[in-house]
């Protein structure tokens, strides 16, 4: 965007998005950007998975903290991170945003506008999804406002659900735990604008990476009966996994794959961020005991984590085992909208 001088209107703007969102590669998108719909045609035998998620400026980003790159990923990455937890393939993707008047007129506001959309296509291009529509309108309030919508396909009947966990499955985890809570919180403490990001690894927090392959790879391979991504917390989304399926769980501390960042907290904060804390977008799936489970899929580590169990009025829905064999319940202490555990960012 050159032509910083004279405020962007909402025309040239999706303009400047149809530009860099060139018309797609893939071949399910028969109509992109440019009319009152986009047209999208699904593989035969496949079922169309649509998900949606707000980022809103003070909830789940804050624009004197985070770079712009960070937020337009993070912005997909929610998106696509669902439909890996059902096993589905991205097909498109659609983006509303409401920019506050400010942002459009001034040239850093430009500049935070065109890094946002370079931080959403970076990912966008590593997972072939083309941005197909969506909407631009100016902000009531000094805030920005996006909301992501995905659309994927998945093989008629095979998306993995929350609900097919059955008594005696082992539990596993995609990756590494506790990451992205450990980074954040570093953020907060720091306080400080992070001006420029060399590299997207090693910032599980800023630059979290969906596991679309992963997701894939279970569903075609049929490894997994149950399957959720960890974007609220271990805690949260086990218990999630277990109401939708009826059954109770147990998790072996010991085997909690710790992120190396959250290890460097120390032993009693390394857990707490692996259990409770959000954001790792990793897969949590169950699969019968009799499933030989690689050790790595599409690449990413997988770690059995603990297993299913019969749910039992009175008794814990989870159950921690501390490694000397000492059980205890685990609350849900992840994040929830709207209740007193929120953490105030995330
Ligand atoms: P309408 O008046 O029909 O809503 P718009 O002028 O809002 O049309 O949008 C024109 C085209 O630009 C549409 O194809 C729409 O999907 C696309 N578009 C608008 N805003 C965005 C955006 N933020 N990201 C991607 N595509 C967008
Ligand atoms: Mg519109």
């Amino acid at each position: 965007m050159k032509k910083s001088l004279r405020p962007i209107g909402e025309l040239d703007l999706i303009e400047q998005i149809r530009h860099d969102f060139p018309a797609t590669r893939n071949k399910t998108v028969t109509l992109g950007i440019g009319d009152d719909c986009a047209i999208l045609r699904p593989p035969s035998g496949h079922e169309v998975l649509v998900t949606t998620d707000f980022t809103l400026e003070d909830r789940h980003f804050r624009r004197n903290l985070h770079p712009p790159e960070s937020v337009g990923h993070r912005c997909l990455a929610r998106g696509l991170s669902d439909l890996a937890a059902m096993g589905a393939t991205p097909m498109a993707a659609f983006l509303s945003l409401a920019l506050p008047a400010d942002l459009l007129a001034q040239r850093a506001g430009q500049t935070w506008i065109t890094r946002f959309f370079n931080g959403l296509r970076s990912l966008a291009d590593l997972h072939a999804v083309p941005l197909a529509g969506g909407d631009t309108s100016e902000s009531p309030t000094n805030s920005i406002l996006a909301d992501i919508v995905l659309v994927g396909t998945a093989l008629k009947g095979k998306a993995l659900r929350r609900s097919g966990a059955r008594v005696g499955n082992s539990l596993y985890v995609t990756g590494h735990l506790g990451g992205a809570a450990t980074e954040l919180s570093a953020i907060l403490k720091r306080g400080k604008r992070i001006t420029r990001i060399t590299a997207m690894d090693g910032h599980p927090h800023l630059f979290p990476e969906p596991r679309m392959d992963a997701g894939e790879a279970l569903l075609r391979r049929e490894l997994a009966s149950a399957c959720i991504d960890i974007s609220d917390g271990l805690s949260t989304d086990l218990a999630h996994l277990c109401r939708a399926s009826n059954v109770s769980a147990e998790i072996e501390q010991a085997a909690l794959p710790i992120h190396p960042l959250a290890l460097k907290l120390g032993p009693i904060a390394a857990l707490e961020a692996a259990l409770h804390g959000g954001e790792d977008y990793e897969l949590l799936f169950a699969a019968p005991a009799a499933v030989r489970m690689p050790a790595s899929i599409a690449g990413v580590p997988v770690t059995r984590i603990g297993s299913v169990t019969r749910r039992r009025s009175g008794r814990p829905l989870i159950t921690l085992i501390a490694p000397d064999g000492t059980r205890s319940a685990l609350e849900p202490g992840g994040w929830e909208h709207f209740s007193n555990r929120s953490k105030t960012h995330r």
